[in-house]
């Protein structure tokens, strides 16, 4: 059984994407693991979101492209209450993965 990523000292799990270190009640059951939780935290998955929806961009249609902006603020304070935590470390690292993730992309048109 191969553990190394998860380190449960202080109640705790490494996430395997963000390498970031939190409590183990961020991360979603999954009761097809071993140690019952995924492998990402739930930030990462929220932001695999986000990406996934980037990458897809020009294939979803217009009105979902409407519907996200008219609503990306919501969405963006929905996950955030969802989440119940406002943790700089995590926020800095979404920000420069994105941020890198957009300028790999370039082509991503995302004016202010
Ligand atoms: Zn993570």
């Amino acid at each position: 059984m191969q553990q190394s990523y998860i380190t449960y000292a202080d109640n705790k799990k490494r996430c395997t994407k963000c390498h970031i270190k939190s409590d183990v009640e961020n991360f979603s059951t999954d009761s097809t693991k071993s140690d019952g939780l995924r492998c990402q935290c739930k930030f990462c998955e929220n932001l695999h979101g986000r990406i996934h929806y980037i990458d897809n961009k020009k294939k979803v249609s217009k009105v979902r492209k409407k519907y996200y902006k008219l609503h990306k603020y919501d969405i963006a304070k929905k996950s955030e209450s969802n989440h119940d935590l406002n943790r700089p470390e995590y926020n800095r690292y979404m920000r420069e993965y994105m941020r890198k993730y957009r300028q790999k992309k370039g082509a991503v048109n995302d004016k202010k």
